[in-house]
């Protein structure tokens, strides 16, 4: 969930309209975290505390999901052209989550979604660098020279890419190589477009790690939650 507005907050846990709550506000009828708040522009996120006449209003439990995402899903709430999403699969636990960045449409692996939109800014930000791990399935062979352009950095459209890590997966005569790369940038499309500068495409891309959290276990199109233990390290 992102910042909502304090009385949209109020008016969506059923007390009262938008306008009413506006005027509880300016009332001093609403506490957020245990103060009187009359500002109207005030953003709740889901940690915050909030009252109206003494009454605590329930929070959503915040969730966290490491969801292994198969390819032909969108990366976001919902599509113009009407494909599946990501979220689409998670109706069941009724709950509005969210996408925590984003993978391609033909990307499969780790994509961790949630509700809680501190969580999910603080993970989008680009500060938040932590190793994202593919592996890459590429169109012909990458030589020795340009494994280690990769590993110093490529100059996209964008700007030069920071130093990534690589290893060769396999290297075998007449056969796609496979290789495996770690990078702590999350520009749009940046593996393929790495891979692009070697005018070699990418034919299959997989997340298979982020930040300390590995695909192992989730089979694709599965999910599980995080453990609080692994949403207190990433944050
Ligand atoms: N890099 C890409 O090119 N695509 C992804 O989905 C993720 C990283």
């Amino acid at each position: 969930m992102t910042k909502v507005r304090l009385n949209k907050k109020i008016a969506d846990a059923g007390i009262t309209s938008r306008r009413k709550a506006e005027q509880l506000i300016l009332d001093g009828k609403v506490k957020v975290n245990g103060e009187v708040v009359r500002e109207l522009a005030t953003f709740i996120g889901n940690k915050d505390n909030v009252e109206v006449n003494g009454i605590q209003i329930e929070n959503e439990e915040p969730i966290y999901i490491l969801y292994h995402k198969p390819t032909g899903e969108i990366s976001s709430v919902e599509d113009d052209k009407d494909r599946k999403t990501v979220v689409d699969n998670f109706d069941h636990l009724g709950v509005r989550i969210y996408p925590v960045g984003r993978l391609d449409y033909d990307t499969s692996g780790i994509l961790l979604l949630s509700n809680d939109g501190d969580f999910t800014n603080y993970m989008t930000h680009p500060r938040y660098e932590v190793p994202k791990t593919y592996r890459v399935r590429v169109d012909g062979h990458l030589t020795p020279r340009q494994i280690a352009e990769l590993e110093t950095g490529v100059m996209l459209e964008d700007g030069k890419t920071a130093p990534a890590e690589v290893e060769i997966i396999r290297d075998v005569e007449n056969k796609d190589m496979i290789i495996q790369l770690s990078i702590h940038e999350g520009r749009n499309r940046q593996v393929r477009r790495m891979i692009e500068y070697f005018g070699k495409e990418v034919k299959k891309l997989k997340r298979i790690g982020f930040d300390f959290l590995t695909i192992e276990g989730v089979p694709t199109g599965e999910y599980r939650f995080l453990t609080p233990h692994e949403v207190k390290k990433l944050i």
